[in-house]
């Protein structure tokens, strides 16, 4: 309607895709639980910033998302806040085994990065969070991953690693995000990111995040999101 495309272009944001959900201008606006909207104030965010408007509710009603948008624009809560909701969810959470949402990142200083934000609003709801990636003992990870976790945040390589060691099973994974995808192919992740994604239940849900969309970048999300919308803000992609 009038007043949603007026909004949208006031934010320079371009969105395609069939049936795309209405964009919310408040995070109270998604339906969070009173621990997570409190996680939420406790990081002082006051407000979503534009790709959090748009992308909250698309990802929240469980649509795969393609988010073209440059470095600072609040991608990462884009994408934890409704991973907490989705694991929040499963009906089985204590039982079984194995990571719900994964997150792979190009390098170790980004997964860090997501790793800690993640925390912050994983902790307040008893989820766990793991962080896969080089410069810690495989040993170490090996055995923090055997004790258990609802959230890893790695790098591809070191997670192939771990999978290969049998460290964690992905069989109960149903919330992938492939975040700065661009970065993960220019640092030669591809085969490592196809042989996650091939692992990983088809039925999952599919977040790809990217500052530009080069033709393998767009070929990886064409082969591996089902019915996307594509949300891109500002003079990128
Ligand atoms: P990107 O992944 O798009 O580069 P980040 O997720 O790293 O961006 O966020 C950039 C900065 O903005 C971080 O310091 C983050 O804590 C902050 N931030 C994210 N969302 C909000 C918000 N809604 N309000 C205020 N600050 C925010
Ligand atoms: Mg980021």
């Amino acid at each position: 309607d009038q007043d949603v495309a007026e909004y949208r272009k006031s934010l320079a944001i371009r969105v395609s895709g069939f049936d795309v959900p209405k964009p919310v201008k408040a995070f109270e606006d998604c339906g969070f639980s009173t621990t997570l909207m409190s996680a939420i104030s406790k990081q002082s965010y006051e407000r979503p910033t534009s790709i959090q408007c748009q992308a909250l509710p698309i990802v929240l009603s469980g649509r795969d998302i393609i988010g073209i948008a440059k470095t600072g624009s609040g991608k990462t809560a884009a994408f934890v806040l409704p991973m907490i909701v989705h694991i929040m969810d499963q009906p089985e959470l204590g039982k079984g085994e194995g990571p719900i949402g994964v997150i792979c990142a190009p390098t170790r200083e980004l997964a860090h990065q997501i790793f800690l934000e993640a925390k912050k609003f994983a902790k307040p709801h008893g989820i766990r969070v793991s962080a896969v990636y080089g410069g810690m003992s495989k040993l170490d990870q090996f055995k923090e991953l055997k004790a258990g976790c609802e959230i890893v945040v790695a790098t591809p390589g070191r997670l192939i690693d771990m999978l290969k060691m049998k460290a964690l099973s992905m069989y109960r994974t149903t919330y992938l995000v492939l975040d700065e995808a661009d970065r993960m192919f220019d640092l030669g992740f591809e085969p490592q990111i196809r042989s996650i994604v091939g692992q990983i239940r088809p039925d999952r849900q599919t977040l790809l995040f990217s500052a530009t969309m080069p033709f393998k970048v767009e070929r990886l999300a064409r082969e591996s999101l089902s019915d996307p919308i594509r949300v891109t803000v500002g003079e990128v992609g």
